[in-house]
């Protein structure tokens, strides 16, 4: 799934579990895991991957930026980068460093990684975008 997606949902996630925060850090990272086992399209094998990487991160990054700028406790922003943090892996294999060599569970090859159609795909990570922003409007 794309990073903002996984930035998003550590956002929400953070907004409503109020514990220490090695526990939230947690359920973030645990979140990635389920993220990516729903159907969802990736552009890490398109030809143009590098260009919708940088979307998805300068997306990411601008969204954090601006939460900072708003106000938001850094604990809860601080949520965002480390649900995304562990698709650093992906873009090392898509900028053809370390090829094939993903560390990160849902990365593996034998993880049932959730694909579809571009559409749909799209569709499902702008939905749970969506929920994932208003939970974090309507928490703070
Ligand atoms: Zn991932």
């Amino acid at each position: 799934m794309w990073v903002i997606v996984h930035t998003y949902v550590g956002l929400a996630i953070a907004s409503l579990v109020h514990r220490p925060f090695w526990q939230v850090a947690v359920l973030v990272i645990v979140s990635h895991v389920l993220l990516d086992l729903v159907p969802h399209w990736d552009y890490t094998r398109t030809a143009h991957a590098l260009a919708w990487g940088w979307l998805d991160f300068l997306g990411a990054l601008a969204t954090l930026i601006v939460l900072l700028l708003t106000g938001y406790p850094w604990a809860i922003v601080l949520m965002g980068p480390i649900s995304g943090a562990p698709d650093f892996d992906v873009l090392f294999f898509v900028i053809g460093k370390e090829r094939g060599r993903k560390w990160f569970p849902s990365h593996w090859d034998a993880f049932p990684h959730g694909r579809c159609g571009k559409a749909a795909g799209m569709t499902v990570q702008l939905a749970i975008m969506g929920a994932s922003l208003a939970i974090v409007v309507i928490a703070h």
